[in-house]
């Protein structure tokens, strides 16, 4: 099941989608289907992923980890050392580089926590795009950092402020703003989920990480007994997984948000979790996290990145079939992992890979030491430092922002100073 028939993936997927969604659908799919077999289209594509984004990314052995372990040999996939910092760039880029070839302009993205927009806004930048970015309103104030940093690759951000002013509703104004204006602008959607062809789209676009970890792990013939991911909408995971799916082996774990404990409203676990029901939703059939009226429930995670009430139907399908793995790791793992891998390895896992990072703490000591397991560092975790340090380091986090408010106060010379526009 490395693809989808006609856009399902058994009883999952679809294109639930009002009928002015139809056609920009269709055309996009079509021209998907043309691009793939291009030529000229896939050396572009190869050209870019290699000087923009920084391809291939390195595989890590990670030698101390797994002494100190016991167990198998961790490999970390090191997606953060891409451009931008995690993987989004690679559907960003690709999408976008589509969009050109359609002989669309204008570029549209929805985004929670900043990252799709932040890469998408890159994109858009590298490849002169316009770029609008639907934000919530609420997510705004809460991811400013995200927010300066799209303005400054010179995208709009859009504040949405209806319904909960948060990821689903920026992606409900995403969706109008392309049925308005679909000649003119593609909207680039940031995971593997939504209304067919993106599962399809954002999966062949991923895969590169897959197909790098392939090539990789053969050169050193590794004896690979799992690859492990996070999983928000899946996009990370299923491009890494893509290249293995229609095989035995290896064991392909995906693990999801598990945040404070299994009870409703505290965790992202949309595969395990306590309230998983099939539903539809945001133009595709798939497995949510709904009450008994069909509504979405709320969700919690450290990490803004898994933080989501529903997951890509292809991984929804996989689960079913028991090809794809799932389990959770709470905040407290994700965090544990950070610190050990920065510890051990001098490498800064952004918290959503942390908890891909801390199912391979649990499992390498079940292993023999002639065993691989493989884990995607989807992100590295410098964006993550107004997260982390207020828990590791509080009292001297909490004396650094006053005393930066009190700089920013005092310092007239930053008012005063010219900026070229
Ligand atoms: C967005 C994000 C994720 C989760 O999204 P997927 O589509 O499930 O990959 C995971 N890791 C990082 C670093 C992210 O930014």
């Amino acid at each position: 099941m490395e693809h989808s028939d006609n856009g399902f993936f058994n009883q999952y997927g679809g294109k639930y989608v009002a009928e002015v969604l139809r056609r920009p659908l269709d055309e996009l799919e079509i021209a998907f289907e043309s691009a793939m077999k291009d030529e000229s289209f896939l050396q572009e594509l190869k050209t870019i992923q290699r000087d923009y984004i920084g391809r291939e990314t390195p595989l890590l052995y990670a030698e101390q980890a797994s002494k100190i372990l016991g167990g198998a040999q961790i490999y970390i996939k090191m997606e953060g050392l891409a451009n931008t910092g995690a993987h989004k760039i690679n559907n960003a880029i690709g999408q976008c580089l589509l969009a050109k070839r359609m002989g669309k302009k204008r570029i549209i993205a929805e985004t929670g926590a900043g990252q799709h927009g932040l890469a998408t806004a890159a994109a858009c930048a590298k490849l002169g795009l316009d770029c609008t970015v639907y934000m919530g309103e609420v997510d705004v104030r809460r991811q400013q950092p995200n927010v300066a940093a799209m303005e400054i690759y010179g995208a709009k951000v859009h504040p949405v402020t209806s319904g909960s002013r948060t990821l689903k509703d920026a992606v409900n104004e995403a969706m109008r703003d392309w049925a308005a204006n679909p000649d003119t602008t593609h909207y680039v959607l940031g995971s593997a989920l939504g209304p067919a062809p993106f599962p399809d789209i954002v999966r062949e676009f991923q895969s590169v990480i897959g197909k790098e970890v392939e090539k990789q792990a053969a050169e050193r013939h590794l004896d690979i007994e799992a690859l492990i991911a996070c999983v928000g909408g899946g996009s990370n995971s299923i491009g890494f997984f893509s290249p293995f799916i229609d095989k035995k082996t290896p064991r392909l774990i995906g693990v999801e948000a598990g945040g404070i404990g299994s009870g409703i409203g505290e965790n992202a676990a949309r595969m395990t979790g306590s309230a998983s029901r099939t539903g539809i939703m945001q133009g595709y059939k798939s497995r949510f996290l709904l009450d008994d009226d069909g509504q979405a429930l709320p969700t919690r995670s450290i990490s803004a990145g898994l933080d989501y009430c529903g997951i890509g139907p292809q991984l929804a399908a996989l689960g079913k079939s028991g090809r794809i793995e799932f389990t959770v790791a709470r905040d407290e793992e994700a965090l544990n992992a950070v610190k050990f891998f920065a510890k051990n390895e001098g490498v800064l896992f952004a918290l959503e890979s942390a908890h891909a990072g801390a199912e391979a703490i649990r499992l390498a000591p079940t292993l023999p030491k002639e065993k691989a397991i493989i884990v995607n560092m989807s992100g590295r975790g410098d964006k993550d430092i107004f997260i982390t340090c207020p828990v590791f380091r509080p009292a001297e986090w909490k004396q650094f922002l006053l005393s930066e408010l009190k700089r920013l106060d005092n310092a007239q010379d930053i008012h005063d100073t010219e900026v070229m526009k």
